[in-house]
């Protein structure tokens, strides 16, 4: 893989560009990551910047337990015995990570699912933070950000810069895939609300460029958000079964699809027709031995 670097961006706090950021704050030498990357090879690198720059990996919060943003915790845990740090709900797929793969598909996950964007390595946690709170020996706030993964955290260093894991996407990646995973839509319209009443210096998601201006990119998110939800919601006119609306969905912003996409996909349609479902506009029908999705009478 390429070379990575670090980038300084203000007073003790670094990331490292990479598919999946990796965020850095330093205090005394030592160092607390934010997130871990895909696998042995980010983390590898990860362990070269710190040691070239004599700092010490003293702990890795990582901000959810999505493979791309944990899998380089076994081979830093082995090298350096840094703690690992999360969410309570998120500890659990860290170290079962079979679980991942697992609620994707619904079931027990055939081997070709067991890839490494789906299950990473496991590792063992050894401290769950609450959010929102501020973590122990250190001036770290931890903020919750759930929507997109099942309890996901965001990380705001004391330099005022707030890491936002995958609450939002940059609208390079959204006009490019639109369908970006989900878990949950209404706690991501909730977090996406509240990441526009809170002030910090710049924002780094996960994936693309910091950003300084947060209300501009939550709208889009969220105007994202909202077009998939009336999108799936049409295609309930007529009876749906998920398979079908997943098929026309993928017509409709026209997606390929193998394996890996196929559980993030159908996982993340299912989401949107929960919140469906549940705002009262689309209803279940379990005749002729299959389950169907249909507008609700009398609602637009
Ligand atoms: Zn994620």
């Amino acid at each position: 893989m390429a070379r990575l670097s670090l980038v300084p961006i203000k007073g003790n706090t670094y990331y490292i560009p990479c598919p999946t950021n990796i965020g850095i704050y330093i205090e005394n030498r030592e160092a607390t990551i934010i997130d871990s990357g895909l696998d042995k090879d980010v983390a590898k690198q990860i362990l070269r910047l710190l040691e070239e720059n004599k700092w010490v990996l003293k702990r890795i919060i990582n901000t959810h337990s999505h493979a791309d943003h944990i899998g380089g915790n076994a081979f830093l845990c082995e090298k350096t015995k840094c703690h690992v740090i999360t969410s309570k709900e998120e500890a659990h797929f860290i170290q079962n990570p079979l679980l991942e793969p697992a609620l994707l598909y619904g079931g027990f996950p055939h081997k070709v699912l067991k890839n490494k964007f789906l299950m990473a390595k496991a590792s063992y946690v050894t401290q769950i933070v609450e959010a929102p709170t501020v973590l122990v020996d250190t001036q770290l706030e931890i903020i919750s950000l759930k929507g997109h993964s099942i309890d996901m955290i965001g990380v705001k260093t004391p330099d005022n810069i707030l890491f936002i894991g995958d609450s939002l996407f940059p609208e390079d990646i959204l006009s490019k895939y639109s369908l970006t995973y989900l878990w949950d839509v209404r706690a991501s319209i909730d977090t996406i609300n509240t990441l526009k009443t809170i002030y910090a210096d710049l924002f780094v998601p996960s994936h693309g460029q910091p950003i300084q201006e947060v209300a501009g990119l939550c709208n889009v998110n969220e105007n994202k958000l909202m077009e998939i939800t009336d999108v799936i919601h049409e295609f309930c006119a007529e009876e749906v079964t998920t398979e079908e609306a997943l098929q026309k969905l993928c017509i409709h912003y026209d997606t390929k699809l193998n394996a890996t996409q196929y559980v993030l996909l159908l996982s993340t349609l299912r989401s949107y027709l929960s919140y469906l479902c549940d705002e009262g506009k689309i209803e279940a029908s379990y005749e002729q031995q299959r389950l169907t999705w249909h507008k609700k009478a009398n609602i637009n």
